[in-house]
């Protein structure tokens, strides 16, 4: 018999949240100030291929204020639109695990002690979840519901190359399964659409992801923005923008294939307008989102139609 979530045929982020917390739940994105190793040298220069400038936080607060700050006012511009409703504070520029231990406890309290907030997410590599972090972490988990974002993107060696990822799947399965020791909800990054990729990629990426003891997803739609090294492949004619029909169509699929209780995060990404190269159409979200129900419903397809622990 077909599933449901609410109005949907998937476990939606805002399906999960209002059941959790009893009332609408919104995320607040902040950029608190952290680099990244990718970037930095540590790991490597250069960073993943196709992240921005602001460190894949293009609509966080700004790193120039604090915590308590950003968090204020991106909180006053949405209580001009939604008056009631509770609050994630969301991490999610750069790399939020990788600073002193000292620095990320006193952010992430601060930002735990703000007015309405219900929980903590932290998006962060696999490869900044050593035994520190993780106890620090787990300490946080204790006081207030947390999840751990880690962007995989992949699950395909070669991609995760040519696109500078800079670890590989030993380390992100290692850092899932250190996570979920703790407690702790783990929620992974995909994107469909990267360099050199085929369908069926994009799609074994989501069927790994299935057997992980996993609590979140989300999918991206590949984005070009400028500014970032992946220009420099599109140029070389090694990147195909994905049509809006066969996003669509993938995104459905990758569905179907999920375990029930595994929450969707997003369905597809943002980008600033004023950044984007292409795919333009990824500029129409309501027209996608309203896509993606009706081809869940012409199919008569829903999450864990298809889902297989083999
Ligand atoms: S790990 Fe995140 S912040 Fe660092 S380069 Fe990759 S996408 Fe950007």
């Amino acid at each position: 018999m077909t599933k449901f979530w609410g109005d949907k045929r998937y476990n939606s982020l805002n399906y999960f949240l209002r059941k959790k917390f009893g009332e609408k739940v919104f995320k607040i994105s902040l950029d608190a100030g952290f680099s990244c190793p990718n970037r930095d040298g540590t790991v490597s220069h250069g960073g993943c291929i196709f992240c921005s400038e602001r460190g894949s936080g293009d609509f966080a607060g700004s790193r120039c204020f604090s915590i308590s700050k950003q968090f204020k006012n991106i909180k006053e511009m949405m209580n001009k639109k939604w008056k009631q409703g509770k609050y994630i504070a969301y991490f999610q520029a750069y790399t939020n695990t990788y600073a002193p231990i000292k620095e990320l406890r006193e952010k992430y309290n601060e930002a735990a002690s703000q007015e309405g907030v219900a929980g903590i997410a932290i998006a962060t590599r696999p490869d900044c979840l050593g035994e520190e972090v993780l106890n620090l972490l787990e300490e946080i988990n204790k006081k207030v519901y947390l999840w751990v974002e880690l962007g995989l993107q992949t699950s395909k060696d070669s991609t995760a190359k040519l696109i500078n990822r800079g670890y590989d799947l030993k380390t992100f399965e290692e850092a899932v399964e250190n996570l979920k020791k703790r407690n702790i909800d783990v929620v992974v990054h995909t994107i469909f659409g990267l360099p050199e990729e085929e369908e069926e990629d994009m799609i074994n990426t989501v069927k790994y992801l299935s057997k992980l003891p996993i609590q979140g997803i989300k999918f991206h739609l590949l984005h070009l923005m400028e500014g970032t090294p992946m220009v420099k492949l599109y140029q070389q004619g090694r990147l195909k923008f994905l049509t809006q029909e066969q996003y669509i169509k993938l995104i459905c699929r990758a569905i179907t294939l999920l375990p029930e209780n595994v929450v969707i995060h997003r369905l597809t990404g943002d980008s600033p307008r004023e950044l984007l190269i292409g795919p333009m159409w990824s500029l129409k979200k309501w027209e996608i989102l309203n896509s993606i129900d009706k081809c869940l419903k012409d199919n008569d397809w829903y999450q864990s139609l298809y889902y297989s622990t083999n």
